[in-house]
């Protein structure tokens, strides 16, 4: 049917990279902005300060490093413009036994935030807004089911902090939810960014349906939107670190980052085996790696000079789901 081409002309994976605004205490620092983005394409590139020593002097000469992504916004972009570029397509797809899955991958702390929250945060409500108004208006479903905030630790187990399921009805009860989790997730006794840099937060919504006539039976699921706050990746390369607990945790942080990179290439090669048995973290998405699955990654990026070893790393990563 014409309906089913259109689900299916849409790419199952997309990369999209978003470039965050220096701060104040960035520009304060006089730190610069080693990103450029041709505004309407799909191209960014990286100036990298490099030093060349000779005899007799040291000088200061520029490396770039150019990249393709399917999409590249630039820190002027809004929150309402990345929903829009990254998980509002795939929403009708929900209603079709799709499950999709939206990830936030580059690097935190107090110093080295990349905007993952900032752009993760508004998503699942702007979803919610608008599976409630295809419910409402298109479907007849019944039940719609929110499970918020999952985490993993270093400890190679999945530890889930709160984990529950809510069935909701409205924008209001969604939008409750979600600040409740949020609050959960940030109550760390180091504070919201160390905390969320040891984390994985996962946030699903779930499509539930009830046959008309046979309301006895289970609801099932039809599909599933799943929002992934991922662990700051420069937490994986934290394996050098003296402290021992620092180590394992980066270490566990590092093979669910590389499993889930796998896992996306093997989706998008239509690999029939997914190798989610690769880490904790891939092993409870499990279920959105079946099937008809879409994912979308989006890789926030620091503008700043200190930020570069870490920037490229993230969109080498990125480069590479692609
Ligand atoms: P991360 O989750 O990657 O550690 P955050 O999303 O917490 O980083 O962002 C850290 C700070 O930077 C927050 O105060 C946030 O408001 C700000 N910020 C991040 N991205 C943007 C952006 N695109 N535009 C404006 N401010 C941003
Ligand atoms: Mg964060």
């Amino acid at each position: 049917s014409a309906d089913k081409e259109k689900t299916s002309s849409v790419a199952k994976i997309k990369v999209v990279v978003r470039k965050r605004p220096l701060n104040k205490k960035e520009i304060a620092k006089k730190e610069e902005d080693i990103i450029t983005i041709d505004s309407g394409s799909s191209f960014l590139t990286v100036h990298e300060m490099k030093l060349k020593a000779s005899l007799v002097d040291l000088t200061e000469y520029l490396e770039k490093h150019e990249f393709v992504f399917d999409a590249v916004l630039d820190e002027d972009v809004s929150n309402d413009e990345v929903y829009r570029e990254t998980v509002e397509p795939t929403v009708p797809a929900i209603f079709q036994r799709t499950k999709a899955t939206c990830f936030a991958y580059g690097q935190t702390g107090k110093y080295k935030c990349s905007g993952k929250t900032y752009t993760m945060q508004p998503l699942p409500l702007k979803a919610s807004q608008d599976i409630l108004r295809l419910m409402h208006h298109t479907y007849r479903y019944r039940g719609f089911q929110l499970k918020l905030c999952m985490r993993e630790d270093g400890k190679q187990q999945v530890c889930i902090v709160g984990l529950q399921e809510f069935r909701v009805s409205n924008v209001d009860s969604i939008r409750e939810l979600i600040e409740k989790g949020n609050a959960t997730r940030s109550t760390g006794t180091t504070g919201a960014n160390e905390e969320s840099s040891r984390s994985h937060a996962i946030l699903q919504l779930a499509i539930k349906r009830s046959v008309v006539g046979s309301e006895s039976k289970p609801a099932r699921i039809v599909g599933k939107l799943s929002f992934i706050d991922l662990a700051g990746s420069e937490r994986g390369a934290d394996t050098t670190d003296n402290d021992k607990q620092t180590r394992i945790e980066g270490a566990e942080i590092n093979k669910s980052l590389l499993a889930l990179k796998e896992c996306i290439r093997a989706l998008d090669n239509d690999q029939v085996h997914i190798p989610f048995r690769g880490s904790k973290l891939t092993e409870v998405l499990r279920d959105s790696f079946v099937g008809d699955s879409r994912t979308v990654m989006i890789s926030c990026i620091s503008p700043n000079s200190g930020s570069c070893e870490h920037t490229l790393n993230t969109l080498r990563y990125a480069d590479r789901v692609k």
